[in-house]
């Protein structure tokens, strides 16, 4: 899934590790560590059809490591999943978690399904045997899901209620991502994006970037709460896209009247007084932040050479393939990678684990306030590493996180 280089998603990913591992020298057994998951959990889920058949689900649930605390990571639900990439993401889970620096290890679920052809009833039939067949392994202290590709707070509230069941007590901090009358959290909905925010909002200032020019692919969850806090800054959003292509007006689009736009007609495209372009054509336009917030792999060797952004601020998960890195850092063109810029969202579900576990609401100002305290402290110190290492911030954030890695190993006595 999200792959179109000849790699695998778990081969892109090892790249970029070993190339921070090799600088730091990390032994091989400690190596060896750091990219097996620590357990696979492959279940079936008989689910009762609407029609009163039985179907039978594949699910996963990879925990990648525990050796910095419980699993953390989302469980989604498509038609490709497969383990390759519930493996790959529940590695990147644990260096998202370590860059962020919240206790956390890796983790990362899935089930193939098209909930697109599942009713209300099947899904959350199968949302709860997907946790019958997962509950001695998962919880408070071992495994703790959130929502991915298709999942959502509804689905992280029928799960929380079905491990409450058997658990025998209300166990709201075996998840999070839930909806804030179940044990969620305020700022949780919108925590990708204002982490993202907040980096560009710093980078914009330690650069004394000019009115700045922002491109933003994608206008889901990520890419449409960016574009609105893009424009709340008063920068000036030049072009965005969606699925179905991508409009740009030099001039600034007004982003209240696009999301009115998108919501009448399904798409950004047609938009008043904008050109359209394609999604290829966005991602070569000149501007001060690119924005990527739709799919892996949309920046390759194929099209590096023809990116013209100063920034590129990686809200998806994997937009830019290994090769690519290396173009667009030979050009001087700064990434800020996703396992940095959109760790706003499991930062913000550590923080309803804790409300959780204290039983005590935080106030959005708390929520965004700690949130931006720790992005820019880890950015911070991912800057400072690629200085010292004279490396991109990649690989820098990658060394930051092997580096505390390490140190948890040995002290742990590996
Ligand atoms: P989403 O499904 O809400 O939105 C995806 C957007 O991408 C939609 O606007 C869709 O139209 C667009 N899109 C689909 N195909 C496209 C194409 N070929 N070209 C251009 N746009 C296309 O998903 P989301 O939650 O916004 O996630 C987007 C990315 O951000 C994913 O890579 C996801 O893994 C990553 N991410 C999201 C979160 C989060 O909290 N939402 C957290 C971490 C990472």
């Amino acid at each position: 899934m999200e792959k179109k280089s000849e790699d695998s998603l778990f081969e892109i990913a090892l790249k970029q590790f070993d190339k921070a591992a090799n600088i730091v020298k990390l032994s091989k057994s400690h190596r060896s560590i750091l990219i097996n998951p620590t357990r696979t959990l492959h279940v079936s889920i008989p689910v009762r059809m609407d029609d009163g058949s039985m179907e039978v689900f594949q699910g996963y649930r990879v925990q990648h490591s525990f050796l910095r605390g419980p699993a953390k990571g989302g469980i989604r639900y498509h038609p490709t999943v497969d383990l390759d990439d519930v493996k790959t993401l529940a590695f990147l889970m644990t260096w998202k978690n370590t860059v962020i620096d919240v206790p956390f290890g890796g983790g990362k679920g899935g089930v193939i399904c098209d909930p697109k052809n599942l009713s209300k009833g099947e899904l959350e039939r199968l949302s709860r045997g997907y946790i019958d067949a997962l509950a001695q392994f998962i919880g408070p202290k071992r495994d703790i899901p959130a929502p991915d590709v298709y999942t959502n707070p509804q689905t992280m509230a029928w799960m929380v209620d079905e491990f409450s069941k058997i658990a025998g007590y209300n166990a709201f901090a075996m998840i999070t991502g839930k909806p804030i009358e179940v044990g969620g959290s305020l700022g949780r909905d919108t925590a990708t994006a204002q982490g993202g925010a907040y980096l560009v909002d710093e980078i914009v200032k330690n650069n004394k970037l000019e009115d700045p020019k922002v491109v933003i692919q994608g206008f889901g969850n990520a890419g449409s709460i960016m574009t609105k806090l893009m424009q709340k800054a008063k920068y000036k959003i030049i072009a965005v896209s969606d699925s179905k292509g991508g409009i740009l007006n030099e001039d600034g689009i007004d982003v209240e009247k696009l999301v009115k736009h998108k919501q009448d007609t399904g798409s950004v495209i047609g938009f008043k007084g904008s050109k359209e372009i394609t999604n290829e054509e966005l991602l070569e336009l000149k501007c001060d932040i690119l924005v990527p917030a739709a799919l892996g792999d949309v920046i390759t060797k194929k099209n590096a050479e023809n990116v013209k952004a100063k920034y590129i601020v990686e809200l998806a998960n994997g937009p830019i393939d290994f090769e690519a890195d290396e173009i667009l850092h030979k050009k001087g063109i700064n990434v800020i990678p996703d396992i940095l810029s959109n760790s706003g969202g499991v930062c913000v579900s550590y923080f309803e684990w804790v409300q959780n576990k204290i039983a005590f609401s935080w106030t959005l100002e708390t929520v965004q306030r700690e949130l931006k305290k720790k992005i820019l402290k880890s950015f911070c110190s991912i800057e400072e590493t690629a200085k010292e290492y004279k490396t991109d911030m990649r690989t820098a954030a990658y060394i930051y996180a092997i580096k505390r890695m390490q140190k948890v190993l040995e002290f742990r006595g590996y």
